[in-house]
């Protein structure tokens, strides 16, 4: 039989992933790999850390070659060279050698597509400015290193607050420049929920950034050797550089126009094989639109490890194994300065958009045993459903160990596992380590605790949702605390050791809210309120987590 012949379109992350695994499944297919630039298979993620020389060895940012790729897998890489159309009647691709211009047509029994996604540009005048980049591969991190290696920038602005523009807000202030974020939404970090945001923006402006939330750019100008972003508030910022940072949208132009179905965001349609609209044509990676995990939505969620799996599980099926992608679930983590920034799942937004009832809890850890030296807080958020408690997501924000605690919660997701399931999970302890009640398990247990009506809450935004005439507030940390940390106005203290003694004396007809740092203690002063026949709420989140909200004008309710 003749061997079977599969062409890849775009040779990174699913593309490259998609070529390895076609060899190792089939040794005598024919395979091709058009790439449209000079590099394959290079590490998107780390040239932020390039940029900031973290990863001093540019070599580092190449996980393989054409070559290495050739001898290894006996893949014929072509780079440099763009596919321009695709005849689905003749299974024939248009290309383009763009290194001496020449055209060709290639042919293909079975088409792979990973073209990616491209930064958007706001449609502003003068994104066209030098100094003013956009960062998706290695010619874009070579321009902008030796920008700021040759011409030293004092000051940048990066517009948008996503994870790509974070991650270089970090790296540009490593270099010793004056970063500005200007962001269009209220919060930086879409996936995250604002009140977790508070806590990334709150960090960021620690570390010298300047944010400007709810601001959009409305065009760019050049004064004395300086760029001037003309803001949606009719304000102006001069700096030295600006790095664009506002989004992908998907490649999906030669899919289009070959006819491919696409979504209404232009993402590629597949099936679970990764099949496009063409029996022959399978599509992978940012370029498609995948079903969310949880809600069973479509969603386009352009992330690398997803592209991975799309890849190896396109060239199963092209090869005639079945295999199946069951969903994305957005699973992500960011480091912000000397916090990391977690997500997995759903947020409210997105619960709220799927019209799926959820409950929220949250709750703080420690990254190991607070007496072991070193231990680092976290902040963790867990969605679920009040029927059954099945976990629809969750945020972490913290520092050391918040990676570790979001991928048990992302397996716990996949597993379609409860908060009840939390409670049980046996995870690996040892001072150094963790916690003999891991901060996942503590999620479960306060979560547990909400779904049997041990503990009832209220969240930061809804405390003025009570009346003061007949709600008490009652902060129950020590009085030096509340001096230290500050308070919530209109709050009476009582040291929560006090409380047996001096719960008599309280006013039976009111309901008190009781709060503390996190929701720990305020969580036992309820039970004690509870025990004494008053009708009590706990603050979840604690005092913490209402401070970074209420610092945060930008974010509201
Ligand atoms: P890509 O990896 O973008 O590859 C597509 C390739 O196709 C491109 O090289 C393009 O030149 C080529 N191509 C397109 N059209 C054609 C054509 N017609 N002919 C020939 N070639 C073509 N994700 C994470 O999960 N974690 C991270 O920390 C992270 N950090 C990132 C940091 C940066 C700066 C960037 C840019 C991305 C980051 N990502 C991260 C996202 C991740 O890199 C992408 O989700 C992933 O690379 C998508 O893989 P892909 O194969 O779909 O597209």
């Amino acid at each position: 039989m003749k061997p079977l012949k599969l062409v890849i379109v775009g040779a990174v992350a699913g593309g490259a992933t998609a070529a390895a695994r076609a060899r190792r499944l089939d040794e005598r297919a024919e395979i091709v790999l058009f790439e449209r630039g000079d590099y394959i298979s290079f590490a998107n993620c780390g040239l932020p850390y390039y940029v900031g020389e973290t990863i001093r060895d540019r070599d580092q940012l190449l996980v393989t070659t054409p070559q290495a790729l050739t001898k290894r897998y006996r893949i014929e890489v072509r780079t440099a060279t763009e596919v321009l159309a695709i005849d689905r009647a003749g299974k024939r691709l248009q290309v383009k050698n763009l290194k001496d211009g020449s055209s060709y047509q290639e042919h293909y029994d079975k088409l792979i597509l990973s073209p990616g996604a491209e930064p958007l540009r706001p449609a502003v005048a003068r994104t066209d400015l030098e100094g003013i980049f956009s960062l998706r591969n290695i010619p874009d991190t070579d321009r902008i290193k030796a920008f700021v290696d040759r011409e030293q920038p004092r000051s940048a602005v990066v517009v948008g607050g996503g994870y790509i523009g974070l991650e270089m807000v970090e790296n540009l202030v490593k270099r010793g420049i004056q970063v500005a974020v200007i962001e269009m939404a209220g919060q930086v970090m879409a996936p995250l929920d604002p009140e977790m945001a508070a806590l990334a923006h709150s960090h960021l402006v620690e570390n010298g950034v300047q944010l400007k939330l709810n601001t959009g750019v409305s065009g760019f100008s050049r004064t004395g050797g300086q760029i001037i972003v003309q803001t949606s508030d009719g304000n102006e910022l001069a700096c030295d550089m600006v790095l664009l940072a506002v989004g992908v949208r998907p490649e999906s132009a030669l899919a289009v126009t070959a006819g491919l179905d696409v979504g209404e965001r232009g993402g590629i349609l597949t099936d679970a094989a990764m099949r496009t609209s063409d029996p022959s044509i399978f599509a992978v990676g940012d370029a498609v639109e995948v079903k969310d995990f949880v809600s069973g939505h479509p969603v386009m969620i352009p992330l690398a490890g997803p592209a991975n799996k799309q890849g190896r599980i396109a060239a199963d099926n092209a090869l005639g194994r079945a295999s199946c992608y069951r969903g994305t679930q957005g699973t992500s983590i960011v480091k912000l300065f000397n916090l990391s920034v977690a997500t997995t799942g759903l947020n409210e937004k997105t619960v709220q958009h799927a019209e799926i009832p959820y409950l929220t809890s949250y709750t703080d850890g420690q990254s190991h045993s607070s007496y072991y030296p070193g231990s680092e807080l976290m902040m963790l958020k867990l969605l679920y459903s009040p029927a059954d408690g099945t976990l629809l997501g969750a945020q972490i924000v913290g520092g050391k160990g918040v990676d570790k605690r979001i991928d048990v919660l992302a397996t716990a997701i996949r597993g379609r596992m409860t908060v009840f399931d939390l409670e049980e999970l046996e995870l690996a302890y040892a001072p150094p380590f963790s916690s003999a009640k891991d901060p996942v398990n503590v999620a479960g247990f306060h979560a547990v605790n909400i779904l049997k009506g041990d503990v009832r809450c209220v969240h930061w935004h809804e405390l003025h949702d009570f009346t003061p005439e007949t709600t008490v507030l009652v902060d129950v940390r020590e009085a030096d605390e509340l001096e230290k940390d500050g308070e919530i106005p209109g709050a009476f203290n009582i040291p929560i050791d006090e409380l047996r003694e001096r719960i008599t004396s309280l006013d039976r007809r009111r309901t008190y809210i009781l709060i503390c740092l996190a929701g720990l203690r305020s969580y036992v002063a309820c039970r004690i309120f509870a025990a004494n026949g008053l009708d009590c709420y706990s603050l979840s989140g604690g005092y913490g987590l209402w401070k970074h909200v209420m610092k945060n004008d930008a974010v509201s309710a």
